[in-house]
């Protein structure tokens, strides 16, 4: 069925793609470098399925430095080069912020050579692997730009059919970009080798892919779900301490079961359970999984996030001053939704600084929104904190806070609108607030030593 492949003979480098027992194709032969027109190819900077890539500088004036990709022809089964070539000119017209941009290309009579920016931040799979698990606001903004990336991939017509950790990378160590890397190829390329064994990695391949033969696009949603799990639960879904137990745990028909700890979101387990629907006719299609809640897109931390939420401050005030209270809450509530993506897209500390001290605006006196100001700042602070990576405990004593003052004026509200939407809030609040509890009685027993995931097999198997 399918086989561990031998480790390559040469390892080392900065970033090893995460790889063990992969095939790579050691190009230029042994561990040299190989020469390249135009650049001085230097570390390897990972391993993956088919090719091996290398850090390299221009040699031109800029001495821009970019990633070479190797890839060996001889990995490129029952395909056809030039078939390939044309589709690699149409990618090097492709631009988008988490694609990793393919710049050029050359070939020679053994590989081809795919000059790529170049991403400091290592692969995926490190960033998980190096912190165990992620918090489920980092893994949201890292599937926010993971489904940016493949909503304009799936516009293309382009299909990734390889999406694991590995083939996603990071822009820079200090506050990374998502950059999907590895796509467009693996249509030239079966998962199946000649001898019937299947190359990549299984454990994020889905089930019809290993098991029928038969699949198409949907399969990328499946492995969105297994790297949304990997980054939530620390290892894939199906890692297993043997191959067959890895088979049975693809074949089996068992739906696939989240952990209850570490605790998550409703929202978020509702996606993970129907991205991993081990049938692609009963799984999320793309349109719905770019709707979900939790992918969420319209707020993606973006360039366009601060000014989206100062337009829709300006246009509360002005519902504010017509006294329009209830059209002034709600525009101030949507602000407050892209204040917090502008908070995380900026990466300048003094224009962040900036925007977490903008002032909101006042609100004459008697305003028919004075009642709502406690509302809106407790709950824009408290949020805002919370993203911001602060102590969980001092944001659950502001949601508390919060809640109480809002809980009084609630007693106080007679029924209408009015009433309904401080309602709505207090209960929004009370949501947050119990997450935030069950974030800091988790941490708290991890800190005694008894960690509900200790006994987990992280990755266990080295099956990548
Ligand atoms: P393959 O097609 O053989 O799977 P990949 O494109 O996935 O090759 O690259 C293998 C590994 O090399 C990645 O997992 C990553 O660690 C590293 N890598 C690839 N491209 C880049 C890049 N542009 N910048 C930095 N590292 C890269
Ligand atoms: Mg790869």
């Amino acid at each position: 069925m399918w086989a561990a492949e031998p480790a390559p003979s040469c390892r080392g480098g900065a970033a090893d793609g995460a790889g063990t027992g992969r095939r790579g194709g050691m190009a230029g032969g042994g561990c040299a470098p190989p020469r390249l027109d135009g650049f001085v190819l230097t570390e390897r900077l990972g391993t993956g399925t088919y090719a091996t890539v290398y850090k390299a500088y221009s040699k031109r004036n800029t001495r821009e430095v970019v990633a070479v990709k190797c890839v060996s022809k001889r990995s490129l089964n029952r395909a056809s080069v030039e078939n390939l070539l044309t589709e690699i000119e149409i990618l090097k017209t492709i631009r988008h912020p988490h694609i990793v941009e393919l710049k050029d290309f050359q070939w020679d009579s053994d590989h081809i050579y795919l000059i790529m920016e170049f991403c400091a931040g290592g692969d995926l799979s490190r960033f998980i692997r190096m912190r165990r698990i992620l918090p489920e606001k980092v893994a949201r903004i890292f599937l926010q730009q993971l489904a940016c990336a493949l909503k304009f991939l799936h516009d293309h017509n382009i299909s990734h059919l390889d999406l694991k950790p590995q083939n996603i990378l990071l822009s820079t160590p200090e506050n990374p970009q998502l950059k999907l890397a590895d796509f467009g190829f693996a249509q030239y390329m079966s998962p199946w080798d000649e001898k019937h064994v299947l190359r990549g990695s299984p454990l994020y391949m889905a089930p019809e892919m290993v098991c029928c033969q038969q699949y198409d696009a949907r399969v990328d949603l499946w492995s969105v779900g297994v790297i949304l799990y990997e980054a939530l639960f620390g290892r894939p879904p199906f890692a297993s301490r043997s191959f067959a137990e890895l088979e049975e745990k693809i074949r089996s028909e068992r739906a696939i079961e989240l952990p209850s700890r570490p605790p998550l979101s409703p929202e978020c387990r509702d996606l993970l359970q129907r991205l991993l629907e081990r049938d692609p006719l009963k799984r999320i299609s793309f349109e719905e999984f770019f709707a979900h809640p939790f992918v969420d897109m319209e707020h993606v931390p973006g360039p366009e996030s601060f000014c989206k939420a100062t337009n829709l401050v300006v246009e509360a005030v002005k519902k504010d001053q017509e006294g329009d209270a209830s059209a002034a809450l709600s525009l101030y509530c949507k602000a407050l939704e892209y204040f917090v993506p502008a908070l995380h897209y900026e990466s300048d500390a003094r224009r962040k600084e900036a925007i977490r001290a903008k002032r909101w605006p006042r609100t004459s006196h008697g305003s028919a929104l004075h009642w709502r100001w406690p509302l809106w700042l407790w709950q824009g602070w408290g949020l805002l904190q919370e993203e911001e990576g602060k102590d969980d405990g001092d944001t659950l004593e502001l949601y508390q806070q919060s809640l109480g003052e809002l809980l009084l004026l609630l007693a106080a509200e007679p029924a209408g609108r009015r009433r309904e939407l401080l309602h709505a809030e207090i209960q929004t609040l009370m949501a947050r607030a119990e997450y935030l509890k069950d974030q800091i009685k988790m941490r708290e027993a991890q800190s005694m030593g008894k960690e509900a995931l200790a006994d987990s097999v992280r990755s266990s198997c080295t099956l990548q």
